[in-house]
């Protein structure tokens, strides 16, 4: 089975995240193979961004998802790094600003939406509007779930108009969230990222699960699927994430565009310029 379909969610499928392994490392294959194989992956997909780019006829955008600390920027460096920041582009989605709060809570996700022949990434995304802001109760409740809704036809939208949309949530458990928090406190290099909000929000983690498996249920959709990665392996995340959007560019049946230009002609001038050196 391919682990796009492993860890594709299904319309309606209810994930229950809290017995859900995120040890999960690849089948037959120890952690030295799978980075061996996960740096062909990423030659890959450089060469199909490559190609995306330029065949300027559709885009890829990857929304990524999970708890603090889950993974979520270090997915971005290792899996995405690697591609030609010409036609990469990653947002960032804070607290809304002054000017995004008001608008519609989808405006900013369209502005930053990856235009034809781009990868784009999101780390956080419209997704929050029906995570932190349940979770936190900032909106009604009718707000919020009216959401769904039309996060699922804004994503369609996308999707008739040429983006791949590829949603990864990454399932760390509650151990391995302490550990990583651990870490970032005892490497000085990683201090600058504790932030009060990981602790506080670690409080509400089982708000969380049930505000993250309506998600997964309501909003994996054909055209827009969610994965759910297990990435308390920080390798076996990379590896996952890099193979399903290597297969699904594979699947797009990208191709070179024929040349502008009348390639014997341009022989011709060539010769001629050639000749009178
Ligand atoms: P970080 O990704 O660690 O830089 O943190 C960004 C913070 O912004 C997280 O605590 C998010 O929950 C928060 N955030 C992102 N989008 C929204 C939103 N639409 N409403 C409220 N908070 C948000
Ligand atoms: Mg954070």
């Amino acid at each position: 089975m391919s682990l796009s379909t492993k860890f594709r969610v299904r319309p309606e499928d209810k994930v229950d995240l809290d017995h859900l392994d995120a040890d999960w490392k690849p089948k037959g294959m120890d952690r030295a193979e799978a980075e061996e194989k996960f740096a062909q992956l990423t030659t890959r997909l450089q060469d199909l961004q490559h190609m995306m780019y330029a065949e300027d006829k559709r885009s890829l955008l990857v929304v990524l998802q999970g708890r603090d600390a889950a993974g979520k920027d270090g997915t971005i460096r290792h899996v995405f790094g690697p591609m030609n920041p010409q036609g990469c582009k990653v947002t960032s989605f804070k607290v809304p600003s002054k000017l995004e709060a008001s608008h519609d809570f989808l405006w900013r996700c369209h502005l930053a939406a990856p235009r034809r022949g781009q990868v784009g990434i999101f780390n956080r995304s419209h997704y929050e509007d029906v995570l932190v802001v349940r979770v936190h109760d900032l909106v009604p409740e009718a707000r919020w779930k009216a959401r769904y809704e039309h996060i699922n036809n804004f994503e369609r939208l996308l999707a008739d108009s040429g983006t791949t949309v590829l949603k990864f949530m990454l399932h760390i458990d509650r151990d391995e969230q302490l550990e990583r928090f651990r870490k970032r406190i005892d490497k000085p290099h990683k201090n600058w990222k504790i932030s009060d909000a990981d602790y506080s929000e670690r409080r509400y983690w089982d708000d969380y699960t049930k505000a993250f498996s309506d998600v997964l249920r309501r909003c994996s959709r054909d055209e827009a699927p969610w994965f759910v990665i297990p990435s308390n392996r920080k390798w076996a995340r990379n590896f996952a994430i890099a193979s399903i959007v290597a297969e699904t560019m594979e699947g797009l049946g990208m191709a070179f565009p024929e040349p502008t230009v009348d390639m014997d002609e341009i022989k011709r001038m060539y010769h001629e310029a050639e000749n009178a050196e």
